[in-house]
């Protein structure tokens, strides 16, 4: 027989029956689970859409921008002395590096009590 939505050749015991509807089983389950306004795939998608950009970013840093990021990832958190001596530059310059992590909203200043320490964001 034929399913009375999509019109598929159905045999009879593969046959669904939905609310007076003889329906094969793909239509069954459609109307079962119609299709919902938050879509848990569509938030997924715009989450791995999200990891890509952030992925992106990451390979538009300098070398040095690269090397403090992975510094405060490891080590959690680290003062500006730290920092600068680490990647052997002037506190200035590890400065100027953290202040466009900074912007990017890949790291963040921290203060404890008068020591200000730069930790990532995530
Ligand atoms: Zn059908």
């Amino acid at each position: 027989m034929k399913c009375e939505k999509c019109g598929a050749e159905v045999k009879d015991e593969e046959i669904f029956e939905f609310r007076g509807m003889k329906v094969c089983e793909d239509c069954y389950f459609d109307l079962m689970n119609p299709p919902r306004t938050c879509d848990p795939w569509a938030s997924y998608a715009a989450k791995k859409e999200a990891e890509r950009k952030g992925q992106d970013i990451l390979a538009d840093l300098s070398d040095e921008q690269k090397k403090l990021l992975d510094l405060i990832r490891n080590r959690g958190r680290v003062k500006k002395e730290e920092a600068a001596n680490a990647l052997g530059v002037s506190e200035d310059e590890a400065e100027r590096i953290f202040s466009t992590l900074h912007h990017m909203d890949l790291l963040k200043g921290e203060k404890k009590g008068e020591t200000i320490y730069w930790t990532s964001v995530n």
